[in-house]
């Protein structure tokens, strides 16, 4: 393994291995950038088919949580950990206190949350041994429901007040009623995002993996199914992808008939120049790390306090945010996802310079 030179290397100010053979705990906590605040991100834990593996993704996904806090305008830096291990086989009570004494180590550097692999169950184990652990507090919602730290609700609010600024600048109308919209993928945070544009009037197509999850949509919303196949090139006015990562290439971008990508999942584009891509094929993309906070604004809230109130003023931020690369990406003639970037590197780069 040679980090320094490792292709997903960006200048990260700390990497940090961790092996405790009683518990059989191997783990990297990587802190790409601090000079917003703490850094903090998600716990990962899987069954990496090498070291290697790990690192690149410890690299990848710890600095892109640098561009989400900044472009969130939160006081926090970027990081992630990654712990090599199958969850279902390897996880013991045991382990996750071990590496909640590795994160105490780090002096609150590094703040973990839950992310594939663990749960809050699995946080609070972590937290009997260090207070930098978060999205783990019983606390009112941002929408004054109770919450057990599950930051899906903030993200898909997020999601959903993001998609209606990107409709009203591509499309130019401030109102959802018979807006089109094809969701891919029904869980924590699809089904909530179908709810919200369900109850502004919008119809919806979808389509999820699990049986159960589709017929759900269907029975309660009015949705109507599609297949795996179908749901990126219907012609529907907005695609919400909300399932899985790289899901636009060149392919599936030929074939959309949709006018704006607005939706939850993570690292949607397949290759970074399908941003430009999209811009050529005149489709407004709201750039994922932008439009998905919503969880990240929820789970700094829940640590410093502030509220429901508060939680939802700095929610309905991220449409403004988004209309800011909208416009910009429309004067500089250049695509979202490359204004999304700079503007985040705006935000991060220059505190403590
Ligand atoms: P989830 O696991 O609850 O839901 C994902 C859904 O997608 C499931 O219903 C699953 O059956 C379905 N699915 C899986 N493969 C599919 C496929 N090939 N086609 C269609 N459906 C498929 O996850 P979630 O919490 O709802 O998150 C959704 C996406 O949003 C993920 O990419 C996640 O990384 C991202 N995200 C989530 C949050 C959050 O707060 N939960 C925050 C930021 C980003």
């Amino acid at each position: 393994m040679t980090p320094f030179s490792h292709p997903e290397f960006d200048n990260h100010e700390q990497l940090t291995f961790f092996c405790d053979p009683d518990t059989g705990l191997r783990a990297i906590v990587a802190i790409h950038n601090s000079n917003r605040g703490p850094a903090l991100g998600g716990c990962r834990m899987y069954p990496y088919a090498s070291d290697e593996a790990a690192l690149r993704d410890v690299l990848r996904l710890s600095r892109g949580m640098t561009y989400k806090s900044a472009l969130a305008n939160l006081d926090l830096g970027g990081g992630k950990s990654v712990i090599i291990g199958d969850p279902r086989k390897d996880k013991s009570e045991a382990l996750l206190e071990s590496m909640g004494r590795c994160l105490e180590s780090l002096n609150g550097r590094y703040i973990a949350a839950e992310d594939s692999g663990t749960s809050v169950p699995d946080l609070r184990i972590m937290g009997r041994q260090t207070r930098n652990v978060a999205g783990i507090t019983d606390h009112p919602g941002f929408d004054g429901k109770p919450s057990n730290g599950d930051p899906s609700p903030a993200t898909a609010y997020g999601v959903f007040t993001g998609l209606q600024a990107a409709v009203r600048h591509k499309l130019g109308r401030s109102d959802l009623e018979g807006l089109t919209v094809a969701i891919q993928g029904l869980g924590n945070v699809g089904f909530r995002l179908a709810r919200h544009l369900k109850d502004a009037g919008a119809r919806l197509w979808v389509y999820d993996i699990q049986p159960d999850n589709l017929a759900r949509a269907v029975d309660e919303l009015g949705a109507t199914p599609v297949t795996a196949d179908e749901i990126l090139g219907l012609p529907v006015d907005v695609v919400a992808p909300c399932a899985l990562g790289a899901v636009f290439n060149d392919d599936s971008i030929r074939n959309l008939h949709a006018k704006v990508i607005a939706g939850a999942a993570n690292n949607q584009l397949a290759e970074p120049h399908h941003d430009e891509m999209l811009r050529q094929r005149g489709i407004l993309y709201a750039p994922d790390y932008a439009i998905n906070a919503g969880g990240i604004i929820d789970i700094f809230y829940e640590r410093h306090g502030g509220g429901p109130q508060a939680v939802r003023q700095h929610l309905d931020t991220i449409a403004h945010t988004l209309t800011e690369i909208f416009l910009r990406a429309d004067r500089e003639d250049l695509p979202t996802g490359h204004i999304a970037d700079r503007l985040a590197e705006e935000r991060f780069k220059l505190r403590n310079s």
